[in-house]
């Protein structure tokens, strides 16, 4: 596999310089860092658990990083975490001619005048779903997790109790699978509460010692002009070709339309500027803990 040299030669080096930067983690968590590449199955494969904050995370940033575990033998979960409630979207697919993506929409003419409540919840959750679930049969992984939890954390007087709610939901989850690795979005990278929220419960839970083997993917990292995107990175996998195949598989997911199938194109009228850049670009950007990690709603 074409990763595993670049692991062979950065793990022992990344291991110590992380030790050295990790004042923010317990002496355990950092001892407890595996390597930085997809390590290979052991006799009885504990999984490798990916949690996406919302629907198109995974596709966006994270399918790359599956397919690696998948190669290297490991069983891969794939967790949605939030319901990824969103009125706004809502409101967009209830304009007829498409004002945000125009001719690219690939709605019949570029037209939905869905009529759709705007709750944000009804239409949107169900079909949002449908698409993350259409992704990550693409991807191949082995189980879909839905923590269905209400997507609290935007608001400041709940997004506590959102992390709490995380934080328990993955605390079961490494109950249920010892010696599993968690995958989490960067949240303090990129920018959204949802992914910080993720970010916050893995905190808690690395330094009670609760989650031991933990990488962070720069989600949003496609935001970033191409030469910037690995700043700061402790790794960058290079996707190989056939594995990209199967991450803009999964990202077509989110840019079809077929309603028969509950398929609106969510996904791309929510992050088309994210999904369009991640297709274009074989890499994907893995991060540990930074020492000076603050948890708190940003
Ligand atoms: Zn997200
Ligand atoms: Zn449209």
């Amino acid at each position: 596999m074409s990763t595993s040299t670049h692991k062979n030669r950065t793990a022992e080096g990344m291991s110590r310089r992380h030790v050295l930067a990790a004042g923010a983690l317990t002496a355990a968590a950092v001892a407890a860092q595996g390597s930085l590449g997809a390590s290979r199955a052991s006799a009885a494969a504990a999984p490798a658990i990916f949690y996406s904050p919302h629907q198109d995370d995974e596709a966006i940033g994270m399918a790359g990083s599956i397919l690696e575990h998948k190669a290297a033998g490991r069983p891969v979960y794939l967790v949605l975490v939030s319901r990824g409630e969103n009125d706004g979207l809502a409101r967009r697919m209830n304009v007829g001619a498409c004002e945000l993506l125009r001719e690219r929409c690939a709605a019949p003419n570029h037209w939905h005048d869905l009529n759709w409540p705007t709750d944000g919840a009804s239409m949107i959750v169900p079909a949002r779903t449908a698409e993350f679930m259409a992704s990550a049969k693409a991807i191949g992984v082995d189980k879909v997790i839905n923590f269905d939890l209400p997507d609290s954390a935007h608001d400041p007087s709940t997004y506590g109790k959102f992390v709490d709610a995380v934080t328990a939901k993955v605390k079961s989850l490494a109950r249920k699978y010892p010696g599993a690795s968690h995958k989490f979005a960067a949240g303090w990278l990129d920018v959204t509460p949802t992914h910080k929220a993720c970010s916050d419960a893995a905190y808690r839970l690395m330094n009670d010692g609760t989650i031991r083997d933990v990488r962070f993917n720069h989600i949003y990292a496609y935001d970033r002009p191409y030469g910037e995107r690995a700043r700061g990175a402790s790794y960058v996998l290079n996707i190989p070709s056939a594995h990209m195949t199967r991450k803009r598989n999964s990202i077509y997911c989110y840019n079809t339309w077929n309603p028969d199938r509950n398929f609106y194109a969510l996904g791309y009228h929510s992050a088309y500027e994210k999904l369009e850049p991640a297709h274009g670009d074989p890499r994907e950007f893995i991060y540990t803990l930074p020492s000076n990690y603050r948890p708190g709603k940003m």
